[in-house]
């Protein structure tokens, strides 16, 4: 298995755990880009949101309903923002469909 992701899922590879499911894993990521920085990923390995189909589609929808849990385990009351970058325009660098929570501060307006 060379996916960082789901290593991080077998615990091999050690995590800042926020919440996890029968389905989905969140945990901090390592370079913050805001105050809460929260990665939320199926167990299941999906390539990206490009890659998401009838058979697969039951992991992310998994994901949307632990957002809401990790975000109160976060305190994010006041909002925040859910992005997943695909494939080389989206500068994707883990292959592993995620979902990054960001919040803790008014963020900027502007998404690229
Ligand atoms: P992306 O660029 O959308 O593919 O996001 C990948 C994210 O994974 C980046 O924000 C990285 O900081 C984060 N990341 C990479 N390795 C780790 C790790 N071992 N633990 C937590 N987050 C990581
Ligand atoms: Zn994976």
């Amino acid at each position: 298995m060379s996916c960082l992701f789901c290593k991080i899922i077998a615990g091999e590879i050690p995590s800042a755990k926020v919440y996890e499911d029968e389905k989905v894993y969140a945990f901090k990521d390592i370079n913050p880009q805001a105050p809460i920085h929260v990665l939320v990923i199926p167990r299941e390995h999906i390539e990206s949101a490009d890659c998401v189909n009838a058979e697969n589609s039951v992991s992310v929808s998994a994901v949307f309903e632990a957002i809401p849990k990790v975000a109160a385990a976060c305190g994010l009351e006041n909002g925040y923002r859910v992005i997943t970058n695909v494939g080389e325009d989206g500068c994707q660098s883990v292959k592993h469909l995620h979902f990054h929570v960001l919040g803790g501060k008014k963020l900027p307006e502007n998404m690229g």
